[in-house]
């Protein structure tokens, strides 16, 4: 079990020991500092740059100038030991983080959590505690686990984690994940009600822990582990064929990334290029904006590792849950989701969107490059948009820098509005790509970041196929492919859904590729057109998730077993 178990002392300091403590306090800095780069780097070569980048944030706290000068002035006002000065501003700060009404930066309290033990153990000589080593496999049960201990768990022995704090977003889940250890995170006191000797069965799946199970529990779960391996081993054997159907329609699956680092993975996908680039992660890792040269060469590095096949590169979208929403650009907003973000953001600072055009078009000349604006609600925004990139296409030939002339532009359909004028916007742009989850939110109302109304955030809702329906009708009227982007087409529920209605292509997270691809290898477009016109016929959302998830566990899930 974790616990921050470390007694710090509150010895008193005089004044005059004030700058040996600070000498203290800037070596402790320093070594934790080596300690975390050191980590970063067994990670980055373990499970890629990406996975590392989460320690980066480590780094940044122990450069937080405000929480070094805090610390200092704490000791000095109150004549305490710099240890203990550090260790009440950190967790006023952890304290300040978790009541945070944001699960994100809620999660960024067990950053700083992770940051001030280990600065601690260096100011108090005291050796690092991690996680015991494991003799034999077990689960880990423990209140919090911080990243840097999760990514030096073994997980030969670690069968799963589960902890009392946490959410899905937490970046201990998400090495979790890389590692390939389930873990079911946020279960409040349960580290307290358990002891050494109960066994614990893990569903990573549906996020479900069950203490002691019966033997009719076993026995089912025993089937569904037999039903995943065989799954698992179906999958792997059509990983390199293509994804057609089996009445041969095929169906186009492309990768979602975040940046230029993940290349790796989209290829070992197999996917045919990149359907969604979402740009804003260029924007969020320094200080500043990064200027058009530094996007060039990361939209140009993609273009090049996909080439000849497209990258779709969406222009910069400051969603609520990417970016804080007080700095120059942005101010506090009752309602981001549905604020001052992606096309909108665009169209007022036009010095920002040129700029990200100009890389664009530049890399374009390097491969098959594709513009995609975000959160278009009608036709005039992209009108707006493509006037713009007009005249910044003018400029780069005025300066005789190549680029390609006919590059497609392509608008996301993730506002309700661009879904009813779909046939309207198909006259403006070459290729539609539906955003399920901003769309699902803003057709169904609901916050994504509010938990009392999560539950019902409802992929299955009838008026979810029908606007989808509509919009793949659009399309096929006017020449126009439609993709999907959201989760929901990386959902293998409801993708045998969203090929019964039509959509030519899918683009997903590269881990969901493979299940995609067998799904759509085992499965003919005319059964799946009766089963999404079964489910549109249905008024009960329920019954149409009941409906969809019967068809998987039929015909994909049990189907080898
Ligand atoms: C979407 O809304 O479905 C989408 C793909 O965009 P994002 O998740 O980046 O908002
Ligand atoms: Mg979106």
């Amino acid at each position: 079990m974790l616990a921050h178990d470390l007694e710090v002392p509150d010895d008193s300091v005089s004044e005059e020991d004030f700058p040996k403590e600070v000498n203290r306090f800037e070596k402790a800095l320093l070594d934790t500092r080596h300690q975390i780069s050191k980590i970063r780097a067994e990670v980055a070569a373990k499970l890629g740059e990406d996975e590392a980048r989460i320690f980066d944030a480590h780094l940044l706290v122990i450069e937080d100038k405000a929480l070094i000068d805090e610390t200092i002035r704490e000791m000095e006002e109150g004549g305490i030991n710099i240890g203990h000065a550090f260790d009440t501003v950190s967790n006023r700060y952890i304290d300040a983080f978790s009541r945070i009404d944001d699960e994100y930066l809620r999660e960024r309290a067990t950053d700083i959590r992770d940051v001030s033990r280990r600065v601690l153990q260096n100011l108090m000589g005291v050796a690092s505690h991690g996680i015991p080593k494991m003799a034999e496999p077990r689960v880990l049960v423990c209140h919090d686990i911080t990243p840097s201990e999760t990514a030096g768990l073994d997980a030969e022995k670690v069968q799963a984690i589960v902890t009392d704090v946490g959410s899905r977003t937490s970046h201990a889940v998400i090495m979790a994940r890389s590692i390939l250890v389930p873990a079911v995170v946020g279960l409040r006191d349960f580290s307290k009600h358990i002891r050494g000797s109960d066994w614990i069965l893990v569903d990573g799946y549906d996020g479900l822990v069950v203490v002691n199970p019966s033997e009719a529990t076993m026995a089912r779960y025993g089937k569904i582990q037999r039903e995943k391996k065989s799954l698992d081993e179906r999958i792997m054997s059509v990983a390199s064929l293509p994804p057609v159907m089996l009445d041969g329609r095929e169906i186009t699956l492309r990768a979602n990334i975040e940046g230029a680092d993940n290349l790796e993975r989209v290829q070992q996908s197999g996917a045919s290029g990149v359907g969604l680039f979402r740009t804003e992660y260029l924007f969020l890792n320094g200080p500043g904006f990064p200027g058009e040269e530094e996007q060039f060469q990361a939209y140009a590095k993609v273009a090049k590792a996909c080439a000849p096949e497209p990258v779709v590169i969406r222009t910069l979208d400051f969603g609520a849950d990417k970016v804080e929403r007080s700095s120059v650009y942005f101010n506090e907003e009752a309602n981001p989701f549905i604020g001052f973000r992606a096309i909108r953001f665009c169209l007022e600072y036009t010095d920002v969107f040129k700029d990200q055009l100009r890389a664009i078009l530049r890399a374009s000349h390097y491969g098959n490059v594709r513009i995609m604006y975000p959160m278009i609600s009608g036709c005039e925004e992209l009108l707006k948009a493509n006037a713009i990139l007009e005249e910044v296409k003018e400029e780069l030939r005025g300066r005789d820098i190549p680029f390609s002339a006919d590059i497609e532009v392509g608008s996301m359909i993730e506002v309700p509005g661009a879904a009813m004028m779909a046939d309207a916007l198909a006259r403006h742009c070459s290729f539609f790509s539906i955003g399920t989850n901003d769309l699902i939110q803003c057709l169904l109302a609901i916050d994504r970041l509010n938990d009392r109304i999560a539950h019902l955030y409802e992929p299955a809702h009838p008026a979810v196929l029908r606007i989808i329906r509509n919009v793949v009708e659009a399309g096929r009227k006017a020449g126009v492919k439609v993709s999907v982007c959201g989760e929901m087409a990386g959902d293998p529920i409801y993708v045998p859904l969203l090929l019964g209605l039509g959509v030519d292509e899918l683009s997903v997270s590269p881990s969901s590729i493979p299940v995609v691809r067998y799904l759509i290898r085992n499965v003919s477009y005319r059964e799946m057109q009766a089963l999404a016109e079964e489910a549109c016929g249905l008024d009960d959302l329920r019954r149409i998730f009941e409906l969809a998830e019967a068809f998987y566990r039929e015909r994909v899930l049990e189907a080898g077993v």
